[in-house]
């Protein structure tokens, strides 16, 4: 049997939409060997391969409903019984309410949580990353207000339109934001509350924030 010398790497991230969350959670569990548990992706994975709770989440989603903290809290539990995940997890999307925090520790035990990142940018900030998006409706193609498109607004890559999605309009994007003000941040404060949080400045250079985090991570844990 395999030892290993390193204990294990359980850790959470928060962040506003557009913080760059996604990015720092990929590149966080890669650089400590834990996966990268997407909240979004395993939902989805679950309901592919038929689980029991992946098939009542099916059901919920197909009336047309959330899945509520109960069913989520299920998906994670099965997840994080999985092999892959005996030496440490990330948790990407997972809690978003105060309830659901409380849920998971209660899953994990008091010390089954290492520590909460939390990537700080402000509000204008990301409603201008976002807003200022621009994609191809044909081919997917990332364009900005800023970086536009040779011939605006006409897609470089195969000539199609190049427009804003529905969803990054500064309303639209100011409306989730709002979500996450009521819903997470009070789970985020709580872990604050229970000396698990670590913020970082999330504006700047991605790999320096990269190096950030893995350095907090590593003086926290080692
Ligand atoms: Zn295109």
């Amino acid at each position: 049997m395999e030892s290993t010398t390193r204990p294990p790497v359980r850790l959470l991230v928060f962040g506003r939409q557009g913080a760059g969350k996604g990015t720092q959670a990929v590149r966080l569990a890669e650089q400590f060997g834990v996966p990268h548990i997407s909240t979004g992706d395993m939902l989805r994975a679950a309901v592919r391969e038929g689980t029991e709770f992946g098939q009542r989440a099916k059901e919920i989603m197909d009336a047309g409903h959330l899945v509520s903290d109960e069913v989520m809290l299920g998906l994670i539990s099965e997840r994080l019984a999985q092999p892959d995940a005996v030496n440490g997890w990330l948790l990407d999307g997972f809690p978003r309410t105060l309830q659901q925090g409380k849920d998971l520790m209660a899953l994990t035990g008091a010390d089954g949580i290492d520590l909460a990142l939390d990537l700080d940018v402000a509000e204008d900030v990301v409603v201008e990353r976002i807003s200022s998006r621009r994609v191809c409706s044909s081919c997917g193609a990332n364009y900005s207000v800023q970086v536009p498109p040779t011939s605006p607004w006409t897609c470089d890559v195969c000539g199609g339109e190049v427009t804003q999605r529905d969803d990054d309009t500064e309303q639209a994007v100011r409306e989730r934001l709002a979500t996450y003000l009521l819903q997470t941040i009070p789970v985020v404060k709580w872990f604050e509350e229970q000396g698990l949080l670590a913020t970082v400045d999330g504006v700047g250079d991605r790999d320096e924030i990269t190096e950030e985090l893995i350095s907090l991570v590593t003086n926290r844990l080692f």
